[in-house]
């Protein structure tokens, strides 16, 4: 199998990031991010294991995926993930390594984490405030939190990175409060636009705010200086305060998409290939590889996956629910 050489898809993007779920449960409850029922748990053995995640994301790294993120559900709360990701660190030709976690376990974790090799941390915030962050989460766990923080910086971890998805009605008097925490620290802060996923979740279109309306509630505070977008750089657009240690960057997938540019696939917990976030289309990838199918087989479910990749979403043209699986299933 050649390598090196990223696959592009029908629409020339060249398939580089790999997001990889690697368990289904949280330790928090979302309000906008569970399903309103209680949570149908996948069985143990429905997820895959470490050793199947490393030969699907070896396979990715050969494709040309430079890039995997771990997510979930809540990836700390695996056991077993600092091995894991000191084995994806280890893959021949994987360059960036990330995870996505919701804090609460961070203060024990982030010394394990930074000795795995890890050094790329998203950090999901929506609330600064402890009640609201009970009422939120359902869990009083916003201390906790703070402390993972903290101990993630002192660890090594730079930039400090912050994810706050802006809910209209909820948390959006909180943008100047999270905005701030970007001038004495310096941490990069990134506002998301909240986005229609999981049928059975409680998504409301009221709690959308556009990216476009939460700069000019920023602008209020202060002059935002635009910043130079980087080599090999996310989707958000990007700002500070004059002055400030940090920055703050906004992430539009509604208002104005990035689907152009659009470079991942995603692998659930139980081992389906989705090849956009926000459809329903996914591809068994765990049923071919537990039938003992060859390499050559799996790197084929993997390119068909790409073909399958629309050119963009239709989110912004109708606001009904695209994808049944709620993120925490999906793996944010
Ligand atoms: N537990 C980890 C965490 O909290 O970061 C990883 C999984 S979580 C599903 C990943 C991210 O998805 C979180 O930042 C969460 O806020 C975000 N998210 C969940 N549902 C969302 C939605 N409907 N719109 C925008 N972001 C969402």
């Amino acid at each position: 199998m050649q390598s090196e050489i990223p696959v592009q898809d029908v629409y020339c993007r060249q398939i580089t990031y790999l997001r990889l779920s690697i368990t289904d449960r949280c330790n928090l409850r979302c309000f906008y991010c569970s399903p309103v029922h209680d949570l149908v748990k996948l069985l143990h053995p429905d997820i895959l294991r470490y050793e199947e995640l490393l030969r699907l994301a070896r396979l990715g790294v050969r494709m040309g995926m430079t890039k995997i993120r771990v997510t979930g559900g809540e990836p700390l709360i695996r056991l077993g993930v600092e091995n894991f990701l000191a084995a994806l660190k280890a893959l021949p030709g994987i360059q960036e390594i990330c995870l996505t976690t919701n804090g609460v376990l961070l203060a024990e974790k982030a010394a394990g984490l930074w000795q795995a090799g890890l050094r790329r941390l998203n950090i999901s915030l929506d609330t600064l405030r402890p009640e609201r962050y009970a009422r939120i989460t359902g869990s009083d766990r916003l201390a906790e939190v703070w402390q993972g923080i903290r101990t993630a910086e002192a660890a090594g971890f730079a930039p400090i990175k912050i994810n706050c998805v802006v809910l209209r009605g909820i948390n959006d008097d909180e943008l100047l409060d999270f905005a701030k925490l970007s001038i004495d620290n310096p941490w990069h802060i990134r506002f998301l636009e909240f986005m229609p996923i999981g049928r059975s979740s409680r998504w409301r279109q009221e709690y959308y705010l556009p990216v476009a309306q939460m700069q000019e509630r920023l602008r209020q505070f202060g002059p935002l200086e635009e910043l130079p977008v980087g080599v090999n750089a996310g989707p958000a657009q990007r700002f500070h305060f004059p002055g400030a240690k940090g920055e703050i960057g906004f992430i539009s997938p509604i208002s104005q998409h990035f689907c152009q540019n659009c470079n991942r696939l995603r692998l659930t917990a139980d081992g389906r290939l989705r090849p956009c976030l926000f459809g329903d289309e996914e591809l068994d990838l765990k049923g071919l590889l537990r039938s003992g199918a060859e390499d050559d087989a799996l790197v084929d479910m993997f390119n068909k996956a790409i073909l399958l990749k629309p050119a963009r979403h239709r989110l912004n043209q109708n606001f009904s629910f695209p994808c049944a699986r709620s993120m925490a299933s999906i793996g944010g």
